[in-house]
């Protein structure tokens, strides 16, 4: 028989008393192995229903007084229901224990579970959006809800009734019901979603005020949230502490809302104060003055970005004004062929193109060693009629290279080893070769 799940009754539980049932070894890496162990009762939680496991210890008494301390490190349950703890010590079937549940990973746990009804409740009483899964992580939690977008102003309508309905401290209810007790429930709209399983059903309600009619009956208001889930959840709704959503994210056709609850939302809160007075401190700012500091540094940076561009313009034309007067022509063709390690591709394109430009006859060979592979840029006069991008393509091709582009400029990568090769290969051509047609 599954072991009798003691956190349906009391979620609180943290302590408890059973015997070991079952033991089967899970894996075994280098002589040390891991065991799972089934009880007849446990208060651990086992990873379902989009709720991770709980964490904690299970301790065996021998006659002796001995103790003998096994961590719980994952707890599954199989197809049968039963709930497996996984632990590096093996405890044999009879063994009597004591277990021990992680209380600040449980309660963290049903903070962010009990969080999410009431936001899924509150989104859908309030937007019209229908919860389509839920995520509990190790950091952050998330709701896909099936709706176009969200606007600022929505998510905080939200988060603000979420944390008044935690001020008020509602109980959170669990109600045992048949499955056809859920169908009917179903069909009047009070229970979003029919859950497959039959037999008991077990339902987490919220009531819509602090005395709730029991049932529905009485003429009392229908309850915020009536939900089918075999997860822990708070006992009252001031034990989720704070509602925090982070933000919205498109998923195909559904809105994913990232949100925290509890000592998590203290946490970052904590953790962006800290970011913020690091930014301050960065900015020499007041955080009020923090994102007119931002705009004013992305401001500055786009004046610097155009001036900068304009002074190497200004640069290239000089630069390429004294290459021009550094290397004369000879017999009608001026090869000025430089190597840079201090600058960059684009530089040396808008050299290449500066140089063909202010002088007929010239072929302009340069290249960039600042990046591996080198970056190689032909330029060739118009009228000298030669096709700067077949050149270049079939050179560096020669030498294990890429690269191409139009008869007048073309670019390329060459590995730094092969780069002085192929540039005497081109060079050699250009200086003897008959003059190819355009
Ligand atoms: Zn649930």
């Amino acid at each position: 028989m599954p072991a009798k799940r003691l956190y349906y009754a009391d979620a609180a539980l943290t302590h408890f008393t059973a015997t070991v049932t079952d033991i089967r070894e899970h894996s075994r890496i280098g002589g040390t192995s891991l065991w799972q162990v089934a009880l007849d009762r446990t208060a651990f939680y086992p990873t379902s229903g989009g709720q991770p496991h709980d964490t904690g210890e299970l301790t065996a008494m021998a006659p002796s007084g001995a103790r003998l301390e096994a961590s719980v490190v994952d707890v599954d349950e199989d197809e049968h229901g039963e709930v497996w703890h996984l632990t590096s010590k093996p405890l044999l079937a009879g063994t009597q224990i004591e277990g021990r549940v992680d209380w600040a990973r449980r309660l963290d746990h049903m903070q962010q579970h009990s969080g999410q009804h009431l936001l899924s409740a509150l989104f859908h009483q309030e937007l019209g959006a229908l919860t389509i899964s839920f995520h509990l992580g190790d950091t952050v939690s998330t709701i896909d809800l099936n709706t176009e977008s969200l606007e600022p102003k929505q998510l905080a309508h939200v988060e603000q009734l979420a944390n008044a309905i935690v001020e008020e401290g509602r109980p959170v209810i669990q109600r045992i019901v048949t499955s056809a007790d859920a169908e009917t429930l179903f069909q009047s709209g009070a229970l979003r979603k029919l859950p497959v399983r039959s037999g008991d059903i077990r339902l987490i309600v919220i009531p819509e005020t602090d005395a709730p009619g029991r049932d529905g009956e009485g003429g009392a208001k229908p309850d915020l949230d009536v939900n089918a889930c075999g997860g822990t959840h708070v006992s009252s709704t001031s034990q989720i502490g704070a509602v925090l959503i982070r933000g919205t994210e498109r998923i195909r056709q559904a809105v994913r809302v990232s949100f925290l609850c509890g000592n998590r939302a203290i946490s970052a809160a904590r953790a962006d104060d800290a970011l913020l007075t690091g930014l301050g401190r960065e900015f020499s700012v007041g955080r009020a003055d923090l994102l007119a500091a931002a705009s004013r540094l992305k401001t500055d940076a786009k004046a610097s970005a155009k001036e900068l561009q304009a002074l190497r313009e200004e640069l290239a034309n000089y630069h390429a004004a004294r290459l021009l007067v550094e290397d004369p022509p000879h017999h009608d063709l001026r090869i000025v062929r430089r190597v840079f390690s201090d600058r960059d591709a684009d530089y040396i394109k808008l050299l290449a193109s500066r140089v063909t430009s202010a002088a007929p006859h010239t072929i302009a060979l340069l290249a960039s060693t600042q990046q591996s592979p080198a970056t190689v840029v032909m330029g060739s006069s118009k009228e000298l009629g030669r096709n700067a991008g077949e050149l270049l393509r079939a050179a560096l091709a020669q030498s294990g290279g890429r690269g191409g582009g139009s008869p007048t400029l073309a670019q390329g990568l060459v590995s730094r080893d092969q780069l002085d090769r192929m540039l005497n290969g081109l060079e050699a051509l250009l200086r003897s070769g008959p003059v190819p047609a355009v």
